[in-house]
């Protein structure tokens, strides 16, 4: 034509909007100049941003740049609540109230302890206490020693637990005397924390005692494994501490705030639920192991005068389905897995806002946050916290367009050391940050499949993997995989989540063998290395597993 192509697009308005369309438009129209420009160039490999746009993505909406917080470790930002207010109220948990001169007291003793045990920076030392006091006396004093903590959950099976001792070098166990009986504990030096001893020294130890640092660890946390074994996942101090610097100024808490602390030590967001009430003088109330699992429990506690809960989507719906029926001056954070409109409406009705909380334990935590809102047209995990970045790439790590799915990148202050002695997956997982102007970057490579909404904000869409999340829990499918796999009667296995009856997520396991086990055999040849929420709920043998046309294991069928 002598006045050029013309392009009709109609679209259906209830899934797009008119600025979507034109930015995809201006996509078509710089995709042809590409081609008139380079007609020998492969198709995959042909612009589809302009300089702007690039800019947009990769620079204007990562611009979260903020000064890094003093002091700047863990438990210095508690010692400096602890100098500020002495007689504020630090803890609750069942019963027992102490100030943050008392915790502070009771952590040092630990500390003074472990030091005479050659505790060192970037050493890991155990932690395994029930939901009590012993559990935030038990991290403040590992970390005030200078090592990290390494959690572990009593109720994990005694092969998992070992494991993770193992592989975590750890030859100090801090745990408490009703639990020290039930944990494997050989060639292990075993403090509890509730029997410190005649009251030793109480005072902060001198730095020059500890010489731990921002870029020491501070924690290392397991969690599944694809090829069959837990992987920890080392985090620095620097780390969290600008995680709750960030938090701190949103969502928002203030030393007038009582949280309630409901998430199991081994899940890194228990962090945000002890730590961050400490860093700002605030009271962290401690839910017990029966308290956090019971939606009555729970309903009493909120009623006490709590003003933040941070929890699953699982535990949230929990509590609708008690008697609860909001408490209005409650700020809600629920993350660790997708937030759906119906759960955020309903309990943006009854508290006072409702906040989706998105990160990989990777990157420290959470990485991203939104405030939800009813007009909101659809759930989205915003924007990157303080000095974060966020990218969303195709699979040559080429930023795609707006509102194009690929897979979502987290680069900056959160990106965790590495893996435990695993260089080949650190090598697969955190990879160079191209887009960094930082010498040595590095971002993590979430597998979550996103997309940019038309004002930056992002949406989460699923995942490019086998990995899933089950009332909140990170599950490797191929870690159950190979479980089962390592049993005599089976040959090959598969398992995945079903939800035949909606909102009744199942773990189901299918599998072919010559033997023909019962599942009673199964679950508790599992039940020796699985935590309990790993554990399928039915089994089911085949005579083999359907392939897809290349010979994979065909899933869905
Ligand atoms: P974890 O390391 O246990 O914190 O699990 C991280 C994974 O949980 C992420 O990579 C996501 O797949 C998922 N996830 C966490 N929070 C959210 C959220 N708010 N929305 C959607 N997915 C989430």
């Amino acid at each position: 034509l002598s006045d050029g192509l013309n392009v009709h697009v109609e679209y259906n308005t209830d899934l797009f909007d008119a600025k979507t369309i034109d930015g995809m438009l201006d996509h078509f129209v710089l995709l042809l100049e590409g081609i008139v420009a380079n007609p020998a160039c492969p198709v995959g490999d042909l612009p589809l941003l302009n300089e702007a746009e690039q800019r947009q993505l990769l620079v204007d909406w990562n611009a979260s740049s903020q000064p890094y917080p003093e002091p700047d470790t863990l438990h210095g930002l508690f010692e400096a609540n602890v100098a500020r207010t002495p007689d504020a109220i630090a803890l609750r948990c069942d019963g027992i109230v102490l100030t943050y001169a008392e915790l502070e007291q009771r952590a040092n003793q630990l500390a003074h302890k472990l030091v005479t045990h050659n505790v060192a920076p970037d050493t890991l030392v155990a932690l395994c206490t029930e939901r009590s006091a012993e559990l935030l006396i038990g991290m403040l004093g590992i970390l005030k020693s200078g090592a990290a903590y390494v959690p572990l959950d009593p109720a994990y099976p005694a092969d998992r637990i070992d494991y993770m001792l193992e592989d975590s070098q750890a030859t100090i166990l801090v745990t408490e005397s009703g639990l020290q009986d039930e944990l494997p504990t050989d060639g292990l030096t075993v403090i509890c924390a509730d029997q410190l001893g005649a009251p030793g020294p109480v005072d902060n130890l001198a730095p020059q005692n500890t010489n731990v640092a921002a870029h020491n660890l501070a924690y290392v946390i397991y969690t599944s494994g694809s090829t069959g074994k837990p992987k920890g996942v080392q985090l620095e101090h620097r780390s969290a501490v600008n995680f709750l610097a960030s938090m701190a100024r949103e969502p928002g808490l203030n030393s007038a705030d009582r949280l309630l602390a409901v998430t199991t030590l081994c899940f890194d967001i228990s962090i945000l639920e002890l730590l961050l009430p400490l860093s700002v003088g605030a009271t962290v109330v401690v839910a017990t192991r029966d308290e956090a699992s019971d939606g009555f429990a729970l309903k009493k506690l909120l009623d006490d005068g709590i003003t933040v809960m941070q929890a699953t989507p699982a535990t949230w719906r929990m509590l609708l389905q008690s008697e609860w029926t909001g408490s209005p001056e409650l700020k809600v954070l629920c993350g660790g897995e997708a937030l759906d409109r119906e759960l955020a409406e309903q309990l943006n009705a009854t508290v006072s806002s409702v906040w989706n909380m998105y990160g990989p334990t990777e990157t420290t935590i959470w990485s991203s946050c939104h405030q939800f809102k009813p007009e909101d047209s659809v759930i989205s995990v915003g924007r990157p916290i303080a000095n974060t970045t966020m990218y969303i790439l195709d699979e040559q790590y080429r930023p795609v367009p707006r509102g194009v799915s690929g897979e979502l990148f987290i680069g900056g202050d959160g990106v965790a050391r590495g893996y435990r002695d695993r260089p080949e997956l650190d090598a697969e997982r955190f990879v160079a940050d191209p887009f960094s102007p930082k010498k040595n970057a590095r971002m993590y490579k979430t597998g979550d499949l996103a997309r940019h909404l038309p004002d930056g904000q992002l949406q989460v869409l699923g995942r490019t993997d086998f990995q899933i999340k089950l009332r909140g829990f990170r599950i490797e499918l191929g870690e159950i995989e190979a479980a089962l796999a390592a049993s005599e009667a089976i040959n090959q296995a598969v398992v995945i989540l079903r939800e035949d009856t909606p909102g009744d997520q199942r773990l189901v396991a299918y599998f072919t063998g010559d033997a023909v086990p019962e599942s009673s055999e199964l679950r508790s040849m599992l039940q020796a290395h699985l935590p309990v929420y790993m554990i399928p709920s039915a089994f089911m043998q085949l005579d083999k597993l359907p392939l897809t046309p290349n010979g994979k294991v065909n899933r869905k069928a």
